[in-house]
């Protein structure tokens, strides 16, 4: 019997032959973060390593002169003999699954994933293992997500509608990732799209990537008029909801872009008037293929509804276990990077 290649300990997952941590909660000596989400990456570790695409996130979020490696995907590095790999997870921009192989054992630890293909960043791969650490975020048989050409279409007639009523159309998403997605995918010829503060920066570090995303305007640059505010999509984090900032729209129609728009009464206890149902996550029938696409026989699983995915793999044959993390405990709904939706319960 192989020992285990990643164990769970109080500061976040270890790797024993490594002697490093993948998106370890408490400061440690080396830490592999799987992205820059605020729940995977926090500050303090005396070493990082993460995709390149990561680097512009994590420096503004962890600080400047973090020490901090980055790979490309599929490049390896070999630490104390342990053979370590990133592999795209198509959640946010640099979202990486972490390879490791030692002693003839391979492990992946998935991160936070989502398998449709969003044009943000690179699709999710599936990576074959001995062993899969999976997120179970919207582990409920519930969450199935509509396909995107469906969800923005709808978005799209819910915008073109605002406009030709003179209304602007303000939607909360979260700044890292979310509202990157939403520019992405709308259809940018309705009319203008303007940005809160807290966006932009992250849209500026999507660019840099090569996203292509269409232009913004900031509600304060010279030349935007109340005219077209009032044909606008308004781009916001959830926590400018209610603010003074909104006041500058005047009567607006707003909405909220979350998978947890699925569950009835979510919309409603946001006050808002649409929910549109976008993750960043796999829904239920995406973790199970993510699952099976891996060939692993051993699935470990972090966070979400655990207990239901534990009891469905074992069902499926599968050893499945439970490793108690702090992911998705740290949503502070600034859209300064918290992790979309691992908290943000209906
Ligand atoms: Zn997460
Ligand atoms: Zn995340």
């Amino acid at each position: 019997m192989p020992s285990d290649l990643i164990v769970h300990r109080p500061e976040g997952l270890y790797c024993p032959p490594g002697d490093f941590y993948i998106d370890p909660w408490r400061p440690v000596e080396r830490a592999v973060v799987t992205h820059a989400h605020s729940d995977h990456a926090r500050m303090g570790s005396a070493h990082y390593l993460a995709h390149r695409d990561s680097e512009g996130t994590l420096r503004n979020r962890l600080g400047a002169d973090i020490d901090l490696q980055t790979l490309a995907y599929g490049e390896t590095i070999d630490h104390h003999g342990v053979r370590v790999s990133l592999h795209p997870a198509g959640h946010v921009l640099g979202s990486a699954q972490v390879r490791v192989e030692h002693g003839g054992q391979v492990w992946v630890a998935s991160g936070d994933y989502k398998l449709e293909d969003d044009g943000t960043c690179p699709p999710f791969e599936p990576v074959r293992c001995h062993t899969f650490i999976t997120e179970s975020t919207f582990g409920l048989p519930i969450y199935r997500w509509p396909a995107q050409p469906a969800l923005f279409a709808d978005i799209n007639a819910w915008w073109a509608a605002n406009a030709a009523a003179g209304k602007a159309s303000v939607l909360y998403a979260y700044a890292f990732g979310k509202a990157q997605r939403l520019l992405h995918g709308v259809d940018a010829g309705i009319g203008p799209i303007v940005v809160h503060g807290a966006v932009e920066p992250l849209n500026a570090v999507y660019r840099a990537a090569g996203v292509a995303l269409p232009p913004t305007v900031r509600v304060t640059d010279p030349g935007v008029t109340k005219a077209e505010l009032r044909r606008a999509l308004v781009l916001a984090p959830p926590s400018a909801a209610g603010t003074p900032w909104l006041k500058r729209f005047g009567e607006h129609s707003d909405a909220f872009a979350s998978g947890w728009m699925l569950v009835r009464g979510a919309r409603r206890r946001r006050g808002v008037d649409r929910g549109f149902v976008m993750s960043d996550h796999a829904d239920w029938p995406s973790l199970q293929k993510a699952i099976a696409g891996t060939g692993a026989e051993r699935i470990i699983v972090t966070h979400g509804s655990t207990e239901v995915m534990v009891r469905w793999l074992c069902e499926q044959g599968l050893d499945a276990q439970v490793f108690a993390t702090e992911y998705g405990s740290d949503d502070n709904e600034d859209g300064s990077g918290a992790d979309p939706e691992a908290t943000a319960a209906p």
